[in-house]
């Protein structure tokens, strides 16, 4: 059922994040260059950089279309990217949320709500027959799959097997799955993104977001905004990107088999509640899981005995685990989410762990440790 093939060079996905996006002309640098410029001497196709693009970001471009199975467009952050998908809205616009997603998501679909923008409707993700019946009149159609931070997993396929208008774009986030456990784009979907701050770069030292489209008109609209409201990728972050992205599926394998065995021990922790991962059969969307994604991820949410303050103490006890936001990096972090403003309405003591390419028996001894107090 996955498609495990890049359209672009036929590789596996593991072979083309390696070797996309690179000039293989006899004396060229055999790593993409990082070129900070922001003009170029004039009578070829690039002028300014913020409307012509730098060849550094274009490198990362071409390995995520490549991954992602169509054209990509970087921006200066998954915010941006994101942003700029929105703001391809005609007025008056319905959009259909996920009820749990990444806070400047629902954010960005308040506010603009809020300034008569769009109209929002939340939908429970794995509620598939309310995202197929709202399909019909909606404008934008945002799917975050797994969702953060309760790892729900939409059926992004029956979802955008629904009928819609021919102008209605499906875009699902992709952070959480990475293009090599779930590819949007061959299940139907109009927009594929991703917050390059997370897996991409892998290395918790920069933002970026890309979108992926496969309507080249799409992407050129996307382009537009992006020359329009200046969201350019930063040359620097770019190139640590691309430097990044070599060795996702490495870093992905390892970190993915520590996070099954350490949700399999958190469900039977003694001082966990509830333990949330896809892979567990336990979770809601287990089945859905299973029959979409290739792997069931690095991020792990469970509910800590005692509330807010337990799971707090939790945060403060660990050593190996960084008490940190963000996610997908080599280093596991940790937070406790309904402390972040916007989130109040998730279980108190919620833990979002997200797994790194540490040694998982240290991982888990860290973990119990902190458990016990
Ligand atoms: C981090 C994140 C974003 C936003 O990306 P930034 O690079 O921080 O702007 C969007 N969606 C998800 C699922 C994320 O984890």
């Amino acid at each position: 059922m996955h498609d495990e093939r890049n359209d672009a060079d036929g590789l596996s996905i593991e072979s083309w994040l390696v070797s996309g996006g690179r000039d293989r002309t006899p004396g060229a640098p055999l790593n993409v260059p990082l070129v900070p410029a922001s003009n170029f001497i004039l009578g070829e196709r690039r002028a300014y950089a913020r409307d012509d693009g730098t060849p550094t970001w274009e490198a990362l471009e071409e390995i995520v279309g490549g991954m992602e199975g169509g054209e990509s467009v970087a921006f200066a952050s998954g915010m941006a990217a994101i942003a700029a998908v929105f703001e391809q809205l005609p007025a008056g616009a319905l959009v259909l949320l996920p009820d749990d997603c990444y806070q400047g998501v629902s954010g960005l679909a308040a506010a603009g709500e809020a300034r008569g923008r769009w109209t929002v409707r939340k939908i429970a993700v794995a509620d598939t027959a309310a995202w197929i019946a709202g399909s019909l009149d909606a404008d934008l159609i945002w799917l975050e799959s797994p969702s953060n931070p309760l790892l729900s997993v939409a059926d992004v396929r029956a979802i955008c097997a629904a009928p819609r208008k021919t102008s209605a774009i499906v875009g699902v986030d992709n952070t959480f799955a990475t293009p090599l456990n779930q590819q949007p784009l061959r299940l139907g979907a109009e927009v594929s993104m991703l917050s390059a701050t997370k897996f991409i770069g892998g290395h918790s030292d920069l933002l970026g977001g890309v979108v992926t489209v496969r309507d080249a008109r799409l992407a050129a609209a996307l382009r537009h905004t992006r020359e329009l409201t200046g969201a350019t990728p930063g040359v620097m972050e770019a190139f640590l990107a691309v430097r990044g992205v070599r060795t996702l599926a490495l870093r992905l394998e390892r970190a993915q088999r520590s996070a099954g065995m350490l949700a399999e021990r958190l469900a039977a922790h003694p001082e966990v509640t509830v333990t949330r991962y896809p892979g567990l059969a336990s979770h809601p969307t287990h089945a859905v899981a299973r029959e979409q994604l290739k792997g069931f991820g690095t991020i792990i949410s469970f509910d800590v005995r005692g509330g807010a303050e337990a799971a707090d103490l939790v945060c403060t006890k660990v050593r190996l685990i960084h008490h940190a936001t963000s996610l997908g990096a080599v280093e596991s972090t940790m937070e406790r989410r309904a402390g972040i403003p916007g989130q109040e309405h998730l279980p108190p003591s919620l833990l979002r762990l997200s797994v790194g390419i540490e040694n998982a028996e240290d991982l888990w001894r860290d973990l119990d440790q902190a458990l016990r107090g």
